[in-house]
């Protein structure tokens, strides 16, 4: 696995993004995310070596490991949290990542604002949102969604750029990603962050800016 599955997700992007439509210049051209969770730095090296800028990780401890040396190597890395963030871990979070896509909740929006008045930081943020209400998952509950972005916004004036969510497993995607390009249309937001390995090109077809696909690139994990 490696720098030929990454063409080969990369050819499947640029493929769905013509059936979702013929996108205009200045719309936001779909963007792929390589996650890079649980593997190690010479896994990710050539992938970094085959020009491949954006990469996410799922746990601040795990990125604090490995990324602090690759990016000093590669200093254009964008690097997603795409994880959940727990508040004891927003300054070890701000200091190392550029964007992230899991706030979920005001405790959160509040300690992420602290941080970036006290570094002047403003890093880019997604709101995840819950999209199958599952219980077990992260996320803002869908009818919450619009009114929590405007409380980020406005309350705590984050850069939020979009929306985030991870569907129910085994389950057709389509309709949660129709629903979350809904509930951004109705937030007045342009990105969407949905679609994984198995259902990213969907998730493109549907309006995607940006996907986060792992294991299509870089094998099966050994944990999750
Ligand atoms: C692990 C992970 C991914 C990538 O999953 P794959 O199925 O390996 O592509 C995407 N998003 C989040 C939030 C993840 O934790």
């Amino acid at each position: 696995m490696g720098v030929a599955q990454l063409d080969e997700v990369n050819n499947r992007i640029a493929e769905a993004a013509k059936r979702f439509g013929p996108l205009d210049d200045n719309a936001p051209k779909p963007k792929l995310i390589a996650v890079s969770k649980t593997f190690a730095a010479e896994d990710i090296q050539p992938i970094l070596e085959a020009g491949q800028v954006d990469f996410g990780e799922n746990r601040v401890q795990e990125a604090q490991g490995k990324w602090p040396t690759l990016k000093e190597a590669f200093p254009n890395t964008v690097l997603h949290l795409i994880g959940p963030l727990q508040t004891n871990k927003v300054k070890d979070a701000v200091q190392l990542f550029d964007v992230i896509h899991s706030v979920d909740r005001e405790k959160l929006a509040k300690s992420l604002a602290k941080e970036f008045a006290a570094t002047g930081k403003n890093l880019p943020v997604f709101i995840q949102v819950n999209i199958g209400e599952e219980p077990q998952k992260a996320g803002i509950a869908p009818e919450d969604a619009v009114a929590f972005v405007a409380l980020c916004q406005n309350t705590y004036n984050l850069d939020v750029r979009g929306l985030m969510c991870i569907p129910p497993a085994g389950e057709p995607a389509a309709p949660y990603f129709a629903q979350l390009a809904g509930l951004a249309k109705q937030a007045n937001l342009n990105e969407l962050s949905m679609g994984m390995s198995a259902d990213f090109d969907t998730a493109v077809e549907m309006g995607a800016t940006y996907v986060r696909v792992g294991s299509a690139i870089f094998g099966q994990r050994d944990y999750p």
